[in-house]
């Protein structure tokens, strides 16, 4: 299954224009663009193609609505189809709220927990940093992005790769932005600490899981 390559300001206001509450849905697929004024979905939240908000839009069914969720979540955290499905099934596994444990499964991606603590500007910068091997779980180099963390796991940066004027750049956003309280910025050593499973409701990203639920229950 091949990764999307266009361009992915087109994603978000995609999403935007099919929101049925009218909320701009932001990605954050493009770093330090996203929080700026030149985001694309700031500028302006239609559909591509479309030129005015609003008009020509169509009725959506249910199951498009959770078709459109499902995409949404996997675009947000870069996820193959095949592997966003195999998260949902060992989701569905686990005893509980499905939808919870497969947000919490996305979440606790090595990928996403260098992005969450500031030390890449997207979710891909963090995947290539993973796989250029710059992160140690526990002291050991971990160069797969899909890797789960736990609780009680440290992630710190290889010494080697301190240096590079990527991490220059990164670890002073590091510094001055608090990540989620399931993780926890050890300023002084450069290292994170997974304190928790990441709750529910310390997981900003704008799904609704339950129509994820939905879709994969049909
Ligand atoms: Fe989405 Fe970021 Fe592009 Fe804004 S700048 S539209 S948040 S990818």
């Amino acid at each position: 299954m091949s990764r999307y390559i266009g361009p992915v300001c087109r994603l978000c206001r995609r999403e935007t224009a099919a929101s049925k509450t009218g909320e701009k849905i932001k990605l954050f697929l493009k770093g330090d663009r996203c929080l700026s004024r030149n985001c694309a979905v700031e500028r302006r939240g239609t559909a591509p193609g479309q030129k005015t908000t609003g008009k020509g839009r169509t009725k959506v069914s249910e199951y498009g609505r959770q078709l459109r969720e499902k995409q949404k979540m996997r675009r947000y955290y870069g996820v193959h189809e095949t592997q966003f499905e195999n998260y949902f099934r060992e989701a569905a596994r686990v005893p509980g709220q499905t939808g919870r444990t497969f947000l919490q499964l996305l979440e606790r991606r090595l990928d996403n927990v260098v992005y969450r603590l500031n030390l890449a500007t997207s979710r891909a910068q963090a995947r290539q940093l993973v796989t250029h091997r710059h992160f140690r779980v526990n002291g050991r180099i971990v160069n797969i992005p899909s890797y789960v963390v736990r609780a009680g796991d440290v992630i710190s940066i290889a010494p080697g790769s301190m240096k590079s004027p990527v991490f220059e750049s990164n670890l002073e956003v590091a510094q001055s932005r608090r990540p989620p309280e399931w993780l926890e910025w050890n300023d002084e050593e450069k290292t994170a600490k997974v304190l928790q499973l990441p709750p529910r409701e310390q997981i900003d990203t704008p799904v609704d899981e339950q129509l994820i639920v939905e879709y994969y229950s049909r």
